[in-house]
């Protein structure tokens, strides 16, 4: 089944599919539902739901795997000490995360304890990315660590990040894909060089990201 009749099955079961909507509307209506969603165990722990942020006429997605702690609290994703990073590295490359792209992840709400999403979460959880990709259209997309990229790849195994980062791919959706490691791989690291290696492997990762949304930027997208 094609994502966009995945979606339509979503809005016919959700009965709120209207031919009229515009875009922007279908995207903030999907938001409220999902706001109230219980279609996996995580609505049970959650403090709210994570739906995303950023600018969703950007065509460019980075897409992580679940909301951590400040994220729960405060409802946006990316925002905690890793968050900053990232944002960091990004201005230091010129580009804005509010401005140049929409930032969500493949669950909405937080698992406990910040364990990795469980296979059956991200398939409850993924009607709503499908629906976010289908409004949205975006020309490029980042995955931020192994189970965001496993997804946008379809993958049935996890991959090695060795494998996939550093390079451009090409998603499930025929769009062009950059993987890095998530940015909390940092403050996870086991030792110091590893710790470097990450910090410079997501450094060097985003520099093409941004190289990348410089390009789309210069065909007109944005
Ligand atoms: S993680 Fe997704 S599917 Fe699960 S309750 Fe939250 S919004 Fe619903």
């Amino acid at each position: 089944m094609s994502h966009r009749n995945t979606l339509i099955d979503f809005l016919e079961l959700e009965e709120i599919y209207t031919q009229s909507e515009s875009p922007f509307h279908r995207f903030y209506r999907i938001k409220s539902i999902a706001e109230r969603c219980k279609r996996c165990r995580l609505h049970k722990t959650r403090t709210q739901v994570v739906f995303g942020f950023g600018n969703i006429t950007s065509r460019v997605m980075v897409i992580g795997e679940a909301p951590g702690g400040n994220e729960d609290i405060y409802g946006k994703p990316f925002i905690g000490k890793a968050g900053e990073r990232f944002s960091q590295i990004l201005r230091e490359y010129g580009i804005d995360r509010d401005r140049d792209f929409y930032i969500t992840n493949v669950v909405k709400c937080r698992p406990p304890n910040n364990r990795d999403p469980k296979e059956d979460e991200i398939m409850a959880c993924e009607v709503y990315l499908k629906a976010q990709i289908e409004i949205i259209k975006p020309k490029l997309f980042l995955a931020l660590g192994r189970y965001a990229a496993k997804w946008l790849l379809g993958l049935k195994n996890t991959p090695q990040m060795r494998e996939i980062r550093g390079k451009v791919l090409t998603s499930r959706f025929d769009v062009p894909l950059l993987v890095t490691y998530h940015p909390s791989t940092v403050d996870h690291a086991r030792n110091a060089n590893w710790r470097e290696f990450a910090q410079n492997a997501i450094k060097e990762d985003l520099r093409l990201f941004s190289d990348k949304i410089k390009e789309i930027k210069a065909k007109g997208y944005i």
